[in-house]
């Protein structure tokens, strides 16, 4: 009885999510008119269900180990961390959070005011945008873990700058093989043009499959999903971008074979 209870309020809280997502206007998967990614009608890949072990560095890695590794390196390197400049300013690094053994990974840009406070990523208003993006797939913030290219606030938010970048770059590139998901979701440029090495603008990229290159040793060959980034998505709020965004998140959920939710 209770299971049936979770199971439907879970259901609910997903269908909610995607009619928020949508701003009430819920399209299902089938009928989107937006432009459906290819993947959509591909088949959830093999392996997928809950036994397979999916997205493990190695089958020899436990959770146990995943969890001491992301911790050491927090608590040891990134907390206290002077690689740049941006230690000056900051309040608290941004480690990431999650699951260590997440099938599915966002990718942010950098740490703002809110995270900066907290400590924690995505806490501030487009961080409740990417709730409602993560619930309408179905899962809950822990299911899935979040990280920034950065670990430390830029002033002003401004765009993470390359030297920037490229002394935080070990600590993500190492998030990723430890974690190893199955699917990275880049939101927005920043994200998308760093971890693809390309400088193709996200309106092209987002909604088509990419594959990680061989950025670091371990991390090649994962699939990737650009999409927009939260903010951008809060700033042009109009039902294309909502349904670009829901379309590219339905992409992933057919590769992970999560159940997009059929209404009407
Ligand atoms: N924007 C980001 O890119 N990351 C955060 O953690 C918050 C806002
Ligand atoms: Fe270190 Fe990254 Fe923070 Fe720079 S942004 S100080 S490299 S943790």
């Amino acid at each position: 009885m209770t299971d049936l209870h979770d199971e439907l309020s879970r259901a609910a809280r997903q269908l909610i999510a995607i009619e928020e997502l949508l701003g009430g206007r819920y399209i299902p998967a089938e009928r989107n008119p937006l432009d459906a990614p290819e993947s959509l009608a591909a088949p959830a890949s093999p392996g997928a269900g809950p036994d397979a072990a999916p997205g493990l560095a190695g089958p020899d890695v436990t959770r146990d180990e995943r969890t001491a590794a992301l911790t050491a390196m927090n608590q040891k390197e990134v907390k206290g961390c002077t690689k740049c400049a941006l230690s000056q300013g900051r309040h608290n690094t941004v480690f990431g959070e999650g699951d260590c053994e997440a099938r599915l990974m966002f990718v942010g840009e950098a740490p703002g005011r809110d995270e900066d406070l907290s400590g924690r990523p995505f806490v501030g208003r487009a961080g409740g945008l990417l709730d409602k993006m993560i619930a309408a797939m179905g899962l809950s913030r822990g299911q899935v873990f979040i990280a920034n290219i950065l670990k430390c606030r830029p002033p002003s938010n401004r765009t993470p700058a390359p030297e920037e970048v490229a002394a935080c770059w070990d600590y993500l590139m190492r998030q990723i093989r430890i974690i190893r998901p199955e699917v990275i979701v880049t939101l927005g440029n920043p994200a998308t043009h760093a971890l693809l090495k390309t400088r193709t603008g996200i309106t092209r990229l987002r909604g088509t499959w990419q594959i990680l290159p061989e950025l670091a040793e371990g991390v090649a060959g994962i699939a990737v999903m650009p999409t927009f980034h939260p903010a951008y998505v809060l700033r042009y709020y109009t039902p294309q971008v909502r349904g670009q965004v829901w379309s590219d998140l339905q992409a992933v959920m057919n590769k992970l074979g999560l159940d997009v939710p059929k209404k009407g």
